[in-house]
């Protein structure tokens, strides 16, 4: 079983929505919390390519040398992210999107569109965040789920994994729309085993 971002499943379908399955669950019990860092954020960050080598040095860096200030961009991403959990919830469960949530998140990412600069790489021109700063991180994250709110149409919807112990959020790519598991090896097959068990009980 995973115990951190270092080997948690990414299985959300996007970096927003991979931030807010960093609780192992939130159905049936609450937790762990994979999130217990700053670095943790940096590694769930980096296996997402979100950001390169280089910031991620210098991140880490200021991070050591400033845990106050690593402590506070921690608590920053976690009320960002359980905001990005409560938004997209509300949309497997078909309600409007609650209001304090989508203005947490339209903050963070305003606030981070302002340090974006224009840069050119191999693929062309993107917009980048200089990553001189840890509250970048909660920033870059808010862009995506904004992104997210934006891009997709209406037929990938996200859904919340309906797994005992689970509750993660993914985007539904099934043709039907109807898939129920953040992953069809883990939760998925728990429920079947259920369901086999139950039957047997049942004859
Ligand atoms: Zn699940």
């Amino acid at each position: 079983m995973a115990n951190s971002t270092a080997d948690m499943r990414l299985s959300g379908g996007h970096p927003a929505l991979d931030l807010a399955n960093t609780v192992d669950s939130r159905r049936g019990r609450w937790g762990p919390d994979f999130l217990r860092s700053f670095e943790d954020l940096l590694v769930l960050a980096d296996r997402l390519d979100l950001v390169d080598r280089q910031a991620l040095a210098r991140l880490r860096r200021q991070a050591e040398n400033d845990p106050p200030k690593a402590g506070a961009a921690l608590a920053d991403a976690l009320a960002l992210r359980e905001a990005i959990y409560r938004l997209f919830l509300s949309e497997d469960a078909g309600k409007p999107y609650p209001i304090a949530d989508l203005r947490l998140v339209e903050d963070r990412a305003r606030l981070g569109r302002t340090h974006q600069a224009l840069v050119a790489d191999a693929a062309g021109y993107r917009w980048t965040l200089p990553f001189d700063d840890l509250g970048e991180m909660a920033q870059l994250f808010a862009i995506k789920a904004v992104d997210l709110l934006i891009e997709r149409g209406r037929r990938r919807a996200v859904r919340e994994c309906k797994g005992s112990n689970c509750g993660w959020l993914f985007i539904d790519h099934s043709k039907g729309g109807r898939r129920m598991w953040c992953s069809d090896a883990s939760c998925g097959s728990h429920a079947r085993i259920k369901r086999f068990r139950s039957r047997l009980k049942g004859n």
